[in-house]
């Protein structure tokens, strides 16, 4: 018989998510366990935010000393050493790794257990294996987590050995001669424009035309256009075949009603990310899961129905990023630890990025959510932009969307040099609910990238001015 740890709050996870609600929890009860499956240092110090923005900043050198002649300024044998960027890559992930099992080694020893955790009742987990010293949580409430994984679509399956996931990249000692990369969304852009920077051959294919996480359509053809300038990119392939052959994967793709093939190394599957749900046990509780399996819950208080179960970070499936599920962890564990005492916590406007180079962003209401209330649209392309020329980075496009009656900004879509910044500026405009012209207000420095912005504001609000102009006439003239 497995021993039985009762507890106030269990927490299944030691990600981000986790390690914020296991605060939360610890702040208010002592009897509280963080349970985790596998090695602590989280997704984002692991596999996730830090290694690929470490690749990215390598493919960044090196695309910076190839261009340099551009500007008079000659970097002759511009050389990439493989073996060094990944080194240099894996070091400082350890790095950063190391921060956080060290933060996790300072929780105390009776709060921390190892194990993958299932339900064996809407109370009880078995942790570990029951036949092999695993024990069983009995928890007055529980925060599920446990993050997502890479979601590899099957056909894929048939590159066989050479068919890998964003966490085999970081774990590279070398780079490879070439990769397929499936999938243009946030994690096969950023990774797929730094190998290509990096030297490395790389093709990405997508399909329903999607690049990253954008929906609007002028701002998505002008990323498409400037990422397929700088390395193929098919956001609508046909592709008809996958198959492993001796010296690699060959690809088969139809386009404009021709086959075409090519041997890559690797194939990347970067097809999405499915939450780590289905080995839980859920079956096993009174949850109601939606069609995606997911237990319904509320966005504010992150509490599944009316239960003692909590969800937050990557699990949820909503907002698969850093500050969210660390936001979403927090409330979570208050939540749990006060229970049933269930408050709404304080969410945050909408902001995600893209680090590929131009940025791409969006925050606030996307098009999208927003297209069916005509909004007003103000427009800035950055091929003509100062700043951006200055530093020959002049590519891009930002839309802002406003409220035609009130001119208050609903939200923003780019593909931009420096986009990470000007998404910053808009998602804490949007937060604050200011208008276009309060925004318009404040100070622009010259010359910068920002003044591309104060154009789409401009833009904005001279649509502004003219559509409450025909507003107030059209009210006149049916008095
Ligand atoms: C390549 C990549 C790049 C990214 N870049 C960015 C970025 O630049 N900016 C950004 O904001 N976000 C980025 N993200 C997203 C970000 O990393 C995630 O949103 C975040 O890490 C999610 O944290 P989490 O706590 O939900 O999950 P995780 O950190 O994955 O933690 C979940 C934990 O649960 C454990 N677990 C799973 N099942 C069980 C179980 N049954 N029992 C016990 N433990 C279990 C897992 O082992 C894991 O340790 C990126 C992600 C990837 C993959």
């Amino acid at each position: 018989m497995n021993p039985i740890h009762k507890v106030d709050v269990a927490i299944l996870g030691a990600g981000t998510a986790g390690m914020a609600a296991y605060r939360a929890a610890a702040a208010v009860t002592d009897r509280v366990v963080l349970i985790e499956a596998e090695a602590y240092g989280t997704t984002c110090a692991r596999v996730g935010c830090m290694p690929s923005k470490l690749l990215i900043a390598a493919a960044d050198a090196a695309h910076g000393a190839q261009h340099a002649r551009a500007f008079g300024v000659d970097a002759p044998d511009v050389r990439v050493d493989g073996a060094r960027v990944m080194e240099r890559v894996r070091a400082e992930r350890d790095r950063f790794v190391g921060f956080v099992v060290d933060t996790v080694e300072t929780f105390p020893v009776h709060h921390r257990l190892l194990g993958r955790a299932t339900f064996l009742d809407d109370h009880r987990l078995q942790v570990g294996d029951p036949s092999d010293g695993g024990c069983v949580v009995e928890a007055r409430s529980i925060v599920l987590a446990t993050g997502s994984r890479s979601r590899v679509l099957p056909f894929l399956e048939a590159a066989g050995d050479r068919l890998i996931v964003n966490d085999d990249v970081f774990d590279w000692t070398e780079l490879p001669e070439s990769v397929a990369v499936f999938g243009p969304g946030v994690i096969g852009l950023e990774l797929g424009q730094a190998l290509h920077r990096l030297g490395v051959r790389v093709r990405m294919f997508g399909v329903g035309g999607f690049v990253g996480p954008l929906s609007d359509p002028e701002v998505r053809e002008t990323a498409r256009s400037v990422l397929n300038a700088e390395f193929p990119l098919l956001p609508d392939a046909t592709v008809r075949h996958v198959e492993r052959v001796a010296d690699g994967v060959r690809v088969t793709w139809e386009l404009d009603g021709e086959l075409r093939s090519e041997v890559f190394a690797h194939v990347l599957a970067a097809t999405g990310r499915t939450p780590n749900l289905d080995r839980l046990g859920l079956e096993n509780t009174t949850l109601v899961l939606d069609k995606r399996r997911v237990p319904v819950y509320d966005t504010e208080t992150m509490q599944a129905g009316t239960s003692h179960i909590f969800l937050a970070g990557d699990a949820n499936a909503d907002l698969p990023v850093l500050h969210e599920a660390a936001d979403e962890g927090r409330i979570a564990g208050e939540n749990a630890a006060r229970f049933p005492n269930v408050l709404p916590g304080q969410r945050r406007s909408p902001l995600s990025v893209v680090f590929t180079d131009p940025n791409i962003a969006m925050i606030g209401q996307s098009w999208d959510q927003v297209k069916d209330r005509k909004p007003i649209v103000g427009r800035v392309s950055f091929d003509d932009q100062g700043r951006a020329r200055v530093m020959r980075q002049n590519r891009g496009r930002l839309h802002v969307y406003a409220d035609r009656v009130t001119g208050r900004l609903l939200g923003a879509e780019m593909v931009a040099p420096r986009a990470e910044h000007l998404a910053h500026l808009l998602a804490w405009s949007h937060q604050q609910q200011l208008t276009i012209d309060q925004m318009l207000a404040m100070p622009f420095y010259h010359p910068v990238i920002e003044e591309g912005l104060r154009t789409a504001l401009r833009d904005a609000s001279a649509q502004l001015v003219a559509s409450q102009a025909t507003a107030t006439q059209s009210n006149s003239t049916n008095r």
